[in-house]
C-alpha cells in the first residue's frame, strides 16, 4: 500500500493561475476543443476533467474535428487493437494539421503511460505536439502554454501518483454524474495493464467524495456512478471508512435518487456491502460482478482470488438479499491454457447466474503483464470460436431475462432517443440497469418516467409512457 499523497493546493492554484492568464491572451480567439475519448469510465471522468480545464482556458467544445483548434485522443491500452485504432486516427488527421498549421493534435491516457507507445507515436507523427499520461493530467494549463510558445512537449511515464482535488469539470449529463473514489488498481490479474500504466488503489477522503456529490445534487443531478477499478476496497488505505460506509453516507444526501457503483470485485464484495445494498434506498440494485471466468484453474492462474464456488455464493446472497436485483459480467475467453473443458465452465457458470449482460473478450496479450509471458498462448481462431460460442449463450440468455419484464411497470430515467427512423424513440434503465425502449417526446430526456414494458424485440424491451 503506498503512502496516500495529495498535490498540493498552491500547485493547483498554480496551474488555475496559467489557465487564466491563457483564458486572457486567448480571448480575442474563438477557439474550439474536440475531445474522443476510448476505453473505461475512469476515461470518460478524466476527459470531464480535461474539458473542464479548455473551458476554463476559454476554449468551447467543438462539434467536429474539422474545426476544431486543439484534438485531444484520451486513450485505453486494455486491449490491444486500441492501439491500432489510434494510430489510424492519428495519421488520419495530418491533412488536416497541413490545412491549419495552428491546430494542435494532444494524446493522453492509459496508452501514454507506456513509454514505448508514447516514443513510438512521437517518432512517428510529427503533427502530434501534446503527449501526456493520466497522473498528470492536473498540469495541462502548463503543458498547453508550452505547445502553445512552439515546444513539442510530451510528460509520460511520471510515477507521481498524488491525489488532485478541485480542478474545473465539464459534465454533459445535467441528472447523471460519475464520481471517481479510488485511482489505480492493487489487484495484478495477470492479464490486466492498468495496475501498471494506473498505479497503486488510492482512496479518495470520503469527505471529497460526498462534498462533490452534494455540490452535484444541488445542481440538478439524481443520479451517481461511483468509479473505481475495485471500489468494494475503498477505504482500506483510509484510517477509517469503507465501501459499505460510504454507500450509506451517500444515500443520505438529499436529491439524489439513485446511487450506482462499479467495478465490483468479487473477492471483496462483502456482507457488509451486501447490506448496504439492501438495506440503503437509494443504493440501485445492480452489480456489475466481473467473473472473467467459470474454471478454478484458470481464476488461479488470473490471480482473481476467488472460485467459482465463492463467486456464486455471493450471487446467492445478493439474490437472497436483494430479490430484483441484477448482474452483469466481464469474461475474457481465450485465456493462456484455456482448454476446452474450462471453457465449458465458464459457459455452464453463464447458463447457471443469468446475467443481464455480459462483456465479453478474447484474451489480449498486454507486453509486460505476466501472461504475456505464458508459453500455452491460444491461437486466435479458438479465441474467436470461443468468443462466438459465448455471445451466442448470453444473447439467449438475455432474451431469457429480459422475458420476466415483460408486464412490469416502473421507472426509468430517460437518457437517449434515436430519431432516424421518422419516429422518437427515447431509451432510459430501470434503477437495477434494465434498458428500455418507447416511443416519446424529446423533451423527456434526462426525465423520470413511468413506463409499462409491452414486448421484447429482439434483445430489447420495448415499452410505453403510462402518464404524461
Ligand atoms: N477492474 C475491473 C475488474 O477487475 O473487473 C475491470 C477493469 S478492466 C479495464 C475491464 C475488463 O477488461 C476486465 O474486466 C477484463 O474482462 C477485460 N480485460 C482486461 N485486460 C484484458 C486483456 N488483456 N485481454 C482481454 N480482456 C481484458
Ligand atoms: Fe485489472 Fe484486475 Fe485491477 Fe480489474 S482488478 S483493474 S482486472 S488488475
Amino acid at each position: 500500500m503506498i503512502e496516500r499523497s495529495y498535490i498540493s493546493q498552491e500547485e493547483i492554484n498554480r496551474q488555475m493561475a496559467v489557465a487564466d492568464r491563457l483564458n486572457t491572451e486567448l480571448a480575442d480567439r474563438c477557439l474550439l476543443y474536440y475531445v474522443e475519448t476510448f476505453g473505461c469510465q475512469m476515461n470518460v471522468r478524466d476527459s470531464e476533467t480535461i474539458r473542464g480545464i479548455l473551458e476554463r482556458i476559454g476554449y468551447h467544445e467543438s462539434p467536429d474535428k474539422e474545426h476544431a483548434d486543439f484534438i485531444l485522443f484520451n486513450t485505453c491500452c486494455v486491449r490491444e487493437h486500441a492501439e491500432k485504432r489510434l494510430m489510424g486516427n492519428i495519421g488520419s488527421l495530418k491533412d488536416l494539421k497541413d490545412e491549419k498549421p495552428s491546430l494542435i493534435i494532444a494524446v493522453c491516457g492509459c496508452m501514454m503511460q507506456q513509454k514505448d507507445v508514447a516514443k513510438r507515436l512521437l517518432r512517428r507523427f510529427p503533427h502530434v505536439s501534446l503527449i501526456f499520461g493520466p497522473n498528470v493530467l492536473f498540469r495541462l494549463p502548463e503543458m498547453l502554454a508550452s505547445v502553445l510558445e512552439g515546444h513539442r512537449t510530451a510528460v509520460t511515464s511520471e510515477e507521481n501518483y498524488a491525489i488532485a482535488e478541485g480542478l474545473p469539470q465539464f459534465r454533459d449529463n445535467p441528472r447523471s454524474a460519475f464520481v471517481n473514489i479510488t485511482f489505480g488498481c492493487n489487484n495484478f490479474c495477470t492479464y490486466c495493464i492498468v495496475p501498471y500504466v494506473r498505479g497503486p488503489e488510492r482512496s479518495r477522503e470520503m469527505s471529497d467524495i460526498l462534498s462533490e456529490i452534494e455540490s452535484l445534487t444541488l445542481s440538478g443531478v439524481t443520479e451517481i456512478t461511483l468509479l473505481g477499478q475495485n471500489v468494494n476496497s475503498y477505504g482500506k488505505d483510509l484510517p477509517e471508512g469503507s465501501f459499505s460506509r460510504l454507500l450509506n453516507e451517500a444515500n443520505k444526501i438529499p436529491g439524489l435518487k439513485r446511487l450506482r457503483f462499479m467495478t465490483s470485485h468479487p473477492k471483496d464484495l462483502s456482507d457488509d456491502v451486501i447490506r448496504a445494498i439492501a438495506e440503503n434506498d437509494q443504493v440501485c440494485h445492480h452489480v456489475h460482478l466481473p467473473v472473467q471466468s467459470g474454471s478454478n484453474a484458470i481464476l488461479k492462474k488470473m490471480n482473481r482470488k476467488y472460485t467459482r464456488e465463492q463467486y456464486l455464493e455471493t450471487i446467492c446472497k445478493l439474490r437472497k438479499a436483494v430479490p430484483d436485483i441484477e448482474f452483469t459480467t466481464d469474461i475474457i475467453v481465450g485465456f493462456p491454457g484455456e482448454t476446452e473443458e474450462q471453457f465449458q465452465e465458464t459457459l455452464s457458470l453463464v447458463d447457471e447466474v443469468g446475467f443481464a449482460a455480459a462483456f465479453t473478450f478474447a484474451y489480449s496479450p498486454r507486453a509486460g503483464t505476466p501472461a504475456a509471458k505464458m508459453s500455452d498462448q491460444i491461437p486466435e481462431s479458438v479465441k474467436k470460436r470461443r468468443l462466438s460460442e459465448l455471445n451466442a449463450l448470453q444473447s439467449k440468455k438475455t432474451v431469457e431475462n429480459n422475458a420476466k419484464y415483460v408486464g412490469v411497470e416502473d421507472v426509468l430515467l430517460v437518457e437517449g432517443y434515436d430519431d432516424r427512423s421518422g419516429e422518437t424513440i427515447l431509451h432510459g434503465k430501470f434503477q437495477n440497469f434494465k434498458m428500455v425502449y418507447f416511443p416519446g417526446k424529446k423533451d423527456l430526456m434526462n426525465q423520470y418516467v413511468l413506463v409499462r414494458v409491452l414486448s421484447l424485440k429482439n434483445n430489447s424491451l420495448i415499452g410505453e409512457q403510462i402518464n404524461e
